[in-house]
């Protein structure tokens, strides 16, 4: 079974999502564990501290070394395998569906989520490696954990139950995802195209592959352009 920890000085944010939709039913069918530990367990003052003012002056508080190193160490021995360590910060490697991909094959891995201004350079030395979710600044690495753990479940075999599956989204071919329909067939006279009422399942995926390409050309155009290269990192062919 898959287990996903968290660390970070607010453990409650993550429970409400972790037992909600297809989080909470995949974690009660069992395929994956979660847990959720809190850096202040690991500090040793009255007031739990885990954050200093930085050396050299400047805005703001850092998270301290000595808590995160405690805490990873300790993390660490409680469970058979180790654990594969990520950090997040604006600064790591953008998260993707690759990336994704890549960690799916992890068994344990422990998410550290940072706050204030960041953490003290030294924790890095602890990390396997270093996430970012995009070129913009959160306040915490509370919210990526969950974006992580999220396209990781999605990934796990039954997680998505019996009728759905990952295979065919957006980024899994290397192409967005085709434009899709429901009932009505035409809503106030926006007709959903006549070949996907057609039944003829060889003419759909056609349809099918030609949305993904146009879609993915217009919004994506860099994904556009390794798709049609062949895939610089493998990613070949549309679902
Ligand atoms: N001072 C830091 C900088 O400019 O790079 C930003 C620190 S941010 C306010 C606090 C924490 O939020 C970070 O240590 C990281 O864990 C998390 N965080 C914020 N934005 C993030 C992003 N785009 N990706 C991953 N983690 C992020």
């Amino acid at each position: 079974m898959k287990r996903y920890e968290t660390l970070s000085v607010f453990p409650e944010f993550f429970e409400p999502y972790m037992s909600s939709s297809i989080m909470g039913r995949a974690r009660s069918k069992g395929l994956f564990e979660f847990h959720a530990h809190n850096l202040r367990d690991w500090t040793h003052d009255r007031h739990n501290t885990v954050d200093d003012a930085p050396f050299g002056g400047g805005q703001g508080m850092l998270m301290k070394p000595a808590p995160i190193f405690e805490a990873v160490e300790s993390i660490q021995t409680m469970a058979d395998a180790p654990a594969h360590v990520v950090f997040f910060s604006p600064v790591g490697e953008t998260f993707t569906q690759r990336t994704a991909e890549r960690l799916a094959g992890e068994d344990r891995i422990l998410f550290v989520c940072g706050r204030y201004e960041g953490m003290d350079e030294r924790v890095y030395t602890l990390a396997d490696e270093v996430i970012s979710i995009g070129d913009y600044v959160l306040t915490g690495g509370e919210l990526p954990a969950l974006c992580a753990i999220d396209a990781l479940v999605r990934l796990i075999p039954g997680a998505l139950g019996d009728e759905m599956s990952a295979v065919d989204e957006s980024f899994s071919s290397g192409l967005l995802e085709y434009e899709q329909y429901t009932r009505p067939a035409d809503f106030r006279g926006m007709k959903v195209p006549d070949v996907l009422l057609s039944g003829d399942h060889a003419a759909v995926d056609a349809w099918r592959l030609a949305s993904a390409l146009e879609r993915t050309r217009r919004f994506r155009p860099d994904l556009y352009e390794a798709y049609m290269e062949g895939g610089a990192d493998g990613e070949t062919g549309a679902s």
